[in-house]
């Protein structure tokens, strides 16, 4: 009797083991799932923005997040755009203040012709803002466009612009022979300084066009936090274009921005007014510059490679860049040959001549 107990009780024990060893077997050998690409580790973040859905279940996923390719900050996967969008902003004091730059990702500022600047501004996300006032093309705008594989919006052009916009087909659309609803004229500013748009009709001129069945291309890595560069502190960085183009910005330190300023004054949105622009990256490149026609046009050389600055969270340090075809992303370097990478936020790229006059406070 004592035996047949003991056999039982071994037999029970046995049993018990066994199924503790299948379960804790099953769990240790269920297969990982696979992380939400919200979940990024490592410095290298450089994959496309748009990838397929996860195979993880979906009571994991929280958000369905994506990095936004401009801008380094998460953002809903729905409102990123298949392609980023270029607009041609006109600077003219009669043009300010501009609407949209608040809300542009990436702004390049670069001579046009005589003293003026203009502004190229991109953007990947976004709803029913306006955005203008639209300016003429240039083809060194051209090669910053066609980097991110965007879709251009101007006003006319040069005719080496019009040149490239044909020969290189360049998915555009230019307001001179467009009007409603993609661009309209604002009453309360002068021609040709009233042209606008809105990010919602764009992005149903592009799906109508079928410009959005083209992805774009991924320019810019960015740290996933916000880190400080080695470099010399800098509250106050001073950008010596043309009189009525001075550019300055000012460092707040309670925000980690850089707050913009033309002619001293602060640089406002006029979506938002009160709201004044800001960059959490300038990037100050440095480029050959030279006039080639009687109307003060130039040539911009972007292709190649040349030096300049980058500046982020109250410091500066110097940079060289390059680019190998006019196709090709621009890449920045720190002086020990490491690339840049960008702090999430927004970005101004100011491209300057060679020799031109920077001044850091
Ligand atoms: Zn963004």
């Amino acid at each position: 009797m004592r035996n047949k107990q003991m056999i039982i009780a071994i037999i029970v024990i046995v049993l018990v083991c066994a199924t503790v060893t299948a379960v804790v077997t099953i769990l240790y050998n269920k297969p990982a799932a696979a992380p939400p690409d919200v979940a990024l580790e490592g410095p290298d973040i450089r994959e496309p923005a748009v990838t397929e859905e996860p195979e993880v279940p979906k009571e994991q996923i929280f958000v369905d997040g994506v990095i936004c390719p401009l801008g380094g900050e998460m953002i809903e996967r729905s409102d990123l755009y298949p392609r980023p969008v270029a607009v041609m902003l006109d600077n003219h004091p009669a043009a300010r203040p501009q609407a949209g730059l608040e809300q542009a990702e990436v702004v390049y500022e670069i001579l046009a012709e005589g003293n003026i600047t203009r502004y190229m501004a991109l953007f990947t996300h976004g709803t029913d803002q306006p955005v203008g006032p639209v300016r003429s093309a240039r083809s060194y705008y051209i090669d910053k466009s066609m980097e991110y594989n965007a879709i251009y919006l101007h006003a006319g052009g040069s005719p080496q612009a019009w040149d490239d916009i044909e020969r290189l087909k360049i998915p555009s659309f230019n307001a001179m022979h467009l009007g409603k609803p993609l661009y309209w004229r604002e009453k309360h500013r002068k021609e040709p300084h009233n042209v606008y748009t809105a990010l919602d009709r764009i992005q149903a001129s592009a799906e109508a066009k079928g410009f959005n069945k083209t992805e774009g291309v991924k320019v810019h890595s960015f740290n996933l936090q916000d880190e400080l560069i080695e470099g010399k502190e800098t509250e106050r960085v001073l950008i010596a274009y043309p009189q009525k183009y001075r550019v300055s910005y000012e460092y707040s330190g309670e925000e980690g921005v850089y707050l913009r300023y033309v002619l001293d004054k602060p640089h406002v949105d006029e979506n938002n007014a009160g709201y004044q622009v800001r960059a959490k990256n300038i990037i100050i490149q440095r480029a050959v510059h030279k006039v080639v026609d009687s109307e003060g046009r130039r040539e911009v050389h972007l292709v190649g490679s040349g030096n300049g600055f980058y500046i982020t969270n109250g410091r500066y340090t110097p940079v060289t860049w390059e680019k190998a075809d006019r196709r090709s992303p621009t890449y920045f370097y720190f002086e020990d040959g490491e690339e840049v990478i960008l702090n999430p936020g927004k970005t101004w790229i100011q491209v300057v001549p060679t020799g031109s006059e920077v001044t850091f406070e």
